[in-house]
């Protein structure tokens, strides 16, 4: 696999090579694996990377659904965020959505001239006085920032004249170095404005759902298995969550955290401030969920807890068993290329492997070193001069709320048996001899497309279609191609079915057109031979 990776990257010129060399490794048993990731975009090199206001308003706050959510731009960045991540929600009864709306300043010449705080204002106004949300939020795009307007001065005066919550977000797209830093912004302002202001008091087992946005319905699938288990959910963050649940996410007795990426800061930030643990749940996949129901009945050490968790698995392992084992037989011995943003490279691999497919390459667009090595390499990272611009939120305990959840006894024990405040990093499950690529470009997919030839492309829509017109049956792992939900034990039968629709679809007969492969005209000779 080494001769692999320098045939791809030796046609860079000498800088480029030096830089991508240590953002491409091929995955060795028994070694440190050690990769850089986090770090600038190299210009021209067509990125599949987005910005730092996508990782706030498209993928942290954009699901919350009882919040007026304000771009303060020019339409650019609301219009082609509007609608387009699959995070779904039903309104409730009593409260109102507005996840089919989409809410801009619409900046314009004179308002990057004489400031766009005017504006905001009045779209607050109008956002309040046509809509009445539960709470305001306003993101800023690249110029906002750029020109100065303070729009966090701008939320405090609307918050005391409208009396609702109203949050600014100071996520321009230039700060970071991808959607990642937009992440980090969101979870700070949740944790600083919203999260310990409400009061509900939580039923036995309160949880709350981190990092779980409900694309094609995945949060839905995972609250039905753990609502029959008998947990009640406090929140979910964000996916059909609301700003409504997320005041009283201090509330909850632990937290299971999906995407270590997006949200891993308010999981600190909880327990630093309130003492509550997280454990790090995958829902992706039979065996994923499985350990994850596990792990959260050992953490509560309840019996009771124990015996009905154990007896969800069983009914729920019955139901789909003979509509997995069919999909395996059809996909043994596949193999797949996996590159989505900054957790699912990792869940999907072992749900792939529960399937009989196995993963050739995988990378992340905008993980961290931890998301790949583990989080033991945290204090080794160094922050570069382009993640300065992001706030490192320092909390505190909080006396009034703050709980003691373990004995240092009890939690000794449960660190050695469940991942408690702990994420392993994708690179350690990873097969020896797979290659593990940050930031991949186009050139990249390409050449690693035509030399490794996986089965399977798993991607995003920018990529989608290089990799079919190649003849490579691609599956959308941030959409899902419209479909899902894939989370849990029913979404791993839709995962199955539609990858083995896709590699049985006749279209792939067709993709050579019969001349290429078959003379045009067939004809004999008459009369003898020649
Ligand atoms: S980079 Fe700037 S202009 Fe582009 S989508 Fe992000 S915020 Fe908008």
């Amino acid at each position: 696999m080494g001769q692999v990776l320098e045939k791809v990257l030796e046609k860079y010129p000498a800088r480029v090579y030096k830089n991508r060399k240590e953002h491409v490794i091929v995955k060795k048993d028994g070694e440190k694996n050690e990769i850089q990731a986090n770090t600038r975009t190299i210009p021209g090199i067509i990125t599949n990377r987005g910005c730092c206001f996508a990782g706030c308003k498209g993928v942290v706050l954009g699901p919350l659904k009882d919040v007026a959510l304000i771009v303060h731009g020019p339409i650019g960045c609301a219009y082609y965020s509007w609608g387009t991540r699959r995070h779904k929600a039903r309104k409730e009864e009593d409260a109102k959505s507005f996840l089919e709306y989409c809410f801009c300043t619409d900046m314009q010449e004179s308002d990057i001239v004489f400031g766009g705080e005017k504006k905001l204002k009045q779209a607050i106004k109008e956002v309040v006085e046509i809509f009445d949300p539960a709470a305001v939020m306003i993101c800023s795009t690249c110029p906002v920032g750029l020109i100065g307007d303070d729009i966090h001065a701008v939320a405090a005066e609307a918050e005391k004249l409208y009396g609702r919550k109203v949050v600014a977000f100071s996520c321009e797209g230039y700060k970071g170095v991808s959607q990642s830093g937009g992440h980090h912004i969101a979870n700070n302002g949740l944790i600083k404005h919203i999260i310990g202001t409400g009061d509900r008091e939580p039923k036995k087992y309160a949880i709350n759902i981190l990092g779980e946005y409900n694309i094609g319905g995945d949060g839905w699938e995972v609250s039905r298995v753990l609502k029959r288990i008998g947990y009640d959910i406090v929140s979910v963050m964000t996916g059909d969550g609301s700003y409504r649940d997320l005041k009283n996410a201090h509330k909850a007795d632990l937290n299971i955290v999906q995407c270590h990426r997006s949200i891993n800061y308010i999981a600190e930030m909880l327990q630093t401030k309130y003492g509550t643990h997280w454990i790090k749940a995958n829902f992706i996949g039979v065996k994923g969920t499985i350990e994850t129901l596990r792990a959260m009945a050992k953490y509560f050490g309840d019996e009771e807890l124990i015996q009905r968790t154990e007896e969800v698995i069983a009914d729920e392992l019955d139901d789909i068993q003979d509509a997995i084992d069919y999909y395996k037989e059809k996909l043994r011995g596949k193999t797949a290329a996996l590159f989505v943003g900054g957790s699912r490279a990792h869940h999907y691999q072992i749900l792939l492997k529960d399937l009989g497919v196995e993963t050739v390459l995988a990378g992340y667009e905008f993980a961290h070193r931890d998301d790949y090595e583990g989080r033991e390499v945290i204090p080794f990272i160094k922050e570069d001069a382009d993640s300065k611009n992001i706030e490192e939120l320092k909390v505190e305990k909080d006396e009034k709320h703050y709980r003691v959840f373990l004995t240092p006894e009890r939690y000794e024990q449960l660190k050695n048996e469940i991942p408690l405040d702990y994420y392993a990093g994708m690179i350690k499950e990873m097969p020896d001899g797979s290659i593990v690529v940050d930031d991949l470009n186009h050139y990249e997919t390409e050449e690693f497309l035509k030399i490794l030839k996986p089965d399977i492309f798993f991607s995003g829509i920018k990529d989608k279609f290089v990799a079919q017109k190649a003849g490579i049956l691609s599956r959308q792992l941030h959409s899902y191609d419209y479909s899902g939900p894939y989370a849990g034990f029913k979404g791993a039968v839709n995962f199955a079915r539609d990858i083995t629709m896709g590699l049985y679809t006749p279209t792939w007969k067709y993709t050579t057109p019969p001349w290429k492969t078959e003379p045009l005209l067939e004809g004999t000779f008459i009369g003898g031979e020649l």
